[in-house]
């Protein structure tokens, strides 16, 4: 019977949501609530979660109630299964007492397969909660049960009493927190202890990982904006003020952005996030509040303007980015200043220990010589058994050069020091700096004054941070983050220790500075198909990315349906959309192509008239600034057109003949690359192409 449900769900999973096949361990989750157990579901976000009960509610004859905390999203979330033709509401206190009423007449009746509310709201909804109306429950963000969690709501501790109520029932329990203290409470309070757990891998593979030193920060985010123009995204900062300051400077440098944080009052904040999910505004300067009541699946890219403290919020801000599926950005600016910071913040905490230590694995994960996302999986206990390929240090691995020398220069600095002085002033004794600081102290007078004048203060900086971090030399928290000296520092200082360190990135994509006017780039269909789609947001008032998601445009794009069914075929186009957005997209693509092939004769009938006005072929070529292959191409395709071209003034006889040869020869004679290494390579594609049309015709 089950097998038979599931053959049925995977219908609906094209006829409902239009994709063709299931995700890792939907199949599996999916099996185990429609034969009515209970499960606990852990997936990262966008890992695709809702599907799990989604799909199960449309089979199912009563009720799917879903229980969700965050109100804001329940009406996208609503919408969403409503665009993809699926009987659901929410039940909430935004809403009034007859809207209320009437959503539980629908229950009674059973013209409902989904309902999600928030746990405050179920009072209301006493008189459904029964097996008579109910299926099954999905409790969202299930985390939020949990004092371990990071995100406990009391309300959800309410919570217990479904098992009770609702004995037969199955509940799904689902979330992005994988914490193992986390997920033993959440089954002990649902009062479910047996539930199977699922737990999927916490890759995102299509995020690039990136983490960079934190200089020249806003130089290096304009030149980042410039590569990702009209891409969604968000700059996560530390304070709210650094959110106005960064969203006034993007703004002035001619960039469509706004800051985001609890000080702004809460109108202004979802007019903030409404104008962001609606694709109104590109990017968002925000504290870490943002992004939790955001559903948005085409964030492009997340920046971290400064490093997070551990590697959990890391992930989860992260993880806002690329829900779709497609390719997305991380990238993060990491300082030494941060982590002075973050230890002060800390020195009262009651966890403090903790709190440091995780600090730590976050200070390493930027600092990484390997794989980040290794480390990165690692430390959730996901040991990948490969480097990834997708972040910075496998695209470009760091170099390393045996450093003692440099070693020995920085670390007499601060044996002459006497061990008082921070990073910057011994890079500044290192340099030769004439600043007050350095006169003052007679620093100036010391050996090694001016002994690193060659290396840039950069450089200095990296390197200093690599010989904190390989334990060369210490950092003295508690006294003016002064260098200190370790057992190690003796073996370079006295031993000639050899010191492996790497060379920072020269290329931080800041050198060549951009034209401050955006250039403008050609229009290319997946941007017609974002203004269609932002078209249709407008007249329905539903954010974009529910029309169709970046995933499903650029399918559209590199596959380029042109009837009804092959674009059925695109992923993420469900029955619903098809009758509703087929036609419009499908002429969107169609004027597309024809214009691109307006273009192509465009451009041989130019060739054309050249070539009748009496131009040689070097002189076509030059005017026309292109290759002689694709001039001869282009006469190639006059030919096939009916035109007359005398071919004789760019072939002679001899290499017309030796081309009639070889087309005899070869076995492919369609191909033009046998004929060619028949040839051995001595006449050139274009020639081969124009003889073998003539000889043709
Ligand atoms: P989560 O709740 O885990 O964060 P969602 O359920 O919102 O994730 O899913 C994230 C995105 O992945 C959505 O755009 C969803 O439509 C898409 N998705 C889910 N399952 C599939 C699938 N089997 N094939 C393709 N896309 C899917
Ligand atoms: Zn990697």
């Amino acid at each position: 019977m089950t097998e038979n449900l599931l053959n049925a769900t995977r219908q609906n999973l094209k006829t409902y949501f239009g994709y063709e096949s299931f995700r890792p361990q939907q199949a599996e989750i999916i099996a185990h609530i429609l034969s009515g157990n209970d499960a606990l579901v852990i997936m990262p976000t966008g890992g695709g979660k809702s599907m799990c009960f989604q799909l199960p509610a449309l089979e199912f004859s009563g009720l799917t109630l879903v229980i969700s905390p965050l109100i804001a999203l329940m009406k996208d979330q609503v919408d969403g299964m409503k665009i993809n033709g699926i009987a659901a509401e929410f039940y909430n206190s935004t809403q009034s007492f007859e809207v209320q009423n009437d959503i539980k007449t629908k229950v009674a009746k059973g013209e409902l397969k989904l309902l999600y509310t928030a746990p405050e709201s179920l009072g209301g909804l006493q008189e459904i909660l029964n097996e008579n109306y109910i299926s099954c429950v999905a409790v969202d963000e299930a985390h939020c049960i949990s004092s371990w969690g990071h995100d406990f709501r009391p309300s959800y501790q309410k919570l217990n009493f479904l098992k009770k109520s609702l004995p037969n029932t199955p509940i799904v329990a689902l979330t992005a927190t994988a914490d193992e203290a986390t997920r033993t409470d959440i089954l002990s309070q649902l009062h479910i202890p047996q539930a199977k757990q699922f737990i999927s891998s916490f890759d995102r593979e299509n995020i690039f990982l990136e983490i960079r030193p934190a200089d020249k920060r806003f130089k290096q985010i304009e030149n980042f904006l410039f590569k990702h123009q009209d891409e969604a995204g968000i700059v996560y900062c530390l304070s709210r003020k650094s959110t106005e300051k960064l969203a006034e400077k993007l703004k002035s440098s001619g960039f469509n952005a706004q800051a985001y944080h609890a000080g702004l009052d809460s109108e202004k904040r979802s007019e903030i996030q409404e104008n962001f999910v609606y694709d109104k505004t590109q990017i968002i300067c925000a504290t870490i509040a943002f992004g939790m009541g955001i559903d948005k699946s085409n964030v492009r890219w997340v920046i971290h303007y400064n490093m997070p403290k551990n590697i959990e919020s890391y992930y989860q801000e992260i993880g806002r980015a690329g829900r779709d599926g497609v390719k997305a950005n991380a990238l993060l600016f990491h300082s030494y200043g941060d982590v002075i910071q973050y230890r002060r913040f800390m020195e009262d905490a009651p966890n403090q220990e903790v709190q440091l230590a995780k600090l730590e694995r976050m200070k390493q994960l930027t600092e990484a010589t390997s794989c980040r996302r290794r480390i990165l999986l690692g430390y959730f206990g996901e040991h990948l058994s490969e480097n990834c390929g997708y972040c910075d240090v496998c695209k470009n691995p760091p170099k390393f050069f045996e450093a003692g020398v440099l070693a020995q220069k920085a670390l007499s600095a601060i044996v002459r020091t006497k061990q008082t002085e921070p990073i910057g002033t011994i890079i500044d004794i290192l340099r030769g700096a004439q600043n007050a600081n350095i006169v003052d102290k007679n620093y100036d007078q010391l050996k090694t004054y001016g002994v690193g004048k060659d290396t840039s203060w950069r450089d200095w900086q990296h390197y200093m941070l690599q010989l904190v971090n390989l334990g060369y030399t210490e950092i003295a928290f508690h006294r003016g983050n002064a260098l200190q000296l370790t057992e190690l520092s003796k073996k370079v200082l006295f031993e000639n220790e050899k010191v492996w360190l790497t060379k920072p990135q020269s290329d931080l994509g800041v050198k060549s500075s951009p034209t401050k006017t955006k250039t403008k780039k050609k229009t290319t269909l997946f941007d017609q198909l974002r203004q269609l789609r932002m078209q249709i947001s407008v007249e329905e008032d539903i954010p974009p990315y529910l029309v169709f998601n970046d995933a499903s445009l650029k399918e559209m794009e590199r596959e380029v349906p042109l009837d009804e069914n092959a674009f059925m075929s695109i992923s993420g186009v469900n029955k619903n959309k098809a009758e509703k957005y087929a036609d419009e997209f499908l002429e969107v693509i169609r004027d597309f192509q024809k214009s691109k092939r307006k273009l192509k004769k465009h451009t041989t009938l130019i060739t054309y008239e050249l070539y009748l006005s009496g131009k040689t072929l070097a002189e076509i070529e030059q005017i026309r600034g292109l290759k002689s292959t694709t001039i001869y191409s282009h006469f190639s395709k006059l030919i096939e057109d009916g035109k007359s071209i005398d071919i004789h003034k760019f072939l002679d006889e001899d290499e017309i003949k030796k081309v009639k040869i070889a087309l005899n020869s070869v076995e492919h004679e369609d191909a033009l690359r046998p004929i060619y290494d028949f040839l051995e390579e001595k006449i050139d594609y274009g020639k081969i192409r124009l003889a073998k049309t003539y000889l043709e015709k």
